[in-house]
């Protein structure tokens, strides 16, 4: 990734967090790192206790796509989704430091573990989170783009037949016919770059 391309992903996040919906305004500023092509190849993108990571390759994605991966993790941070990730490392800090000092203690660990693997891992609360952050890239860029971006993103990923996926692509799909006045964002995506 050029300086160039890691500038326009940047001033992508800046531009977005002025746009966001009032009662979604994030309390800090989350910085955006982009994956050493070495750590991880092909097209992803990730929201990591309150930093969005992007790989190499998807530094050069279309703009449209760009934009709904700005639009989706950012969603995750609205959602207050890092905090599942801190409770893990909480729960996992716990349990290591109480199973060497007090059994009870690591118990206590073991407890929040439990919770944080229902919330974190369960494939139901996994899609909602998803649901949510999708709905943040529609309300930043309107539904047309970001309908069109996640079935590119999905081939690049060969997801396309998953469940979660397919279920994903219907929920966005939906955004298009909805309340018109609520999404006033109806161009025509362009993918060219
Ligand atoms: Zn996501």
């Amino acid at each position: 990734m050029t300086a160039n391309n890691l500038q326009v992903w940047t001033s992508e996040l800046e531009h977005a967090l002025q746009r966001m919906p009032r009662r979604e305004r994030l309390y800090f500023r989350p910085r955006l790192i982009k994956l050493p092509a070495w750590f991880a190849s092909g097209y992803g993108a990730w929201t990591l206790l309150g930093v969005v990571l992007i790989t190499d390759t998807q530094a050069g994605c279309p703009a449209d796509v760009r934009r709904y991966v700005v639009g989706h993790e950012l969603g995750h941070l609205c959602g207050g989704h890092q905090y599942l990730q801190y409770l893990w490392i909480l729960a996992q800090g716990l349990l290591l430091v109480g199973a060497a000092v007090a059994p009870a203690a690591a118990l206590l660990g073991l407890a929040l573990i439990c919770v944080a693997f229902v919330g974190f891992v369960h494939p139901r609360w996994n899609l909602e989170r998803e649901f949510f952050a999708d709905r943040i890239a529609v309300e930043l860029y309107g539904p047309h783009a970001m309908v069109t971006s996640a079935v590119w993103m999905s081939r690049q990923l060969g997801d396309s037949h998953t469940s979660e996926r397919q279920a994903r692509l219907q929920q966005l799909d939906s955004y298009l016919h909805s309340c018109p006045t609520q999404i006033t964002d109806r161009r025509v995506c362009n993918l060219s770059g």
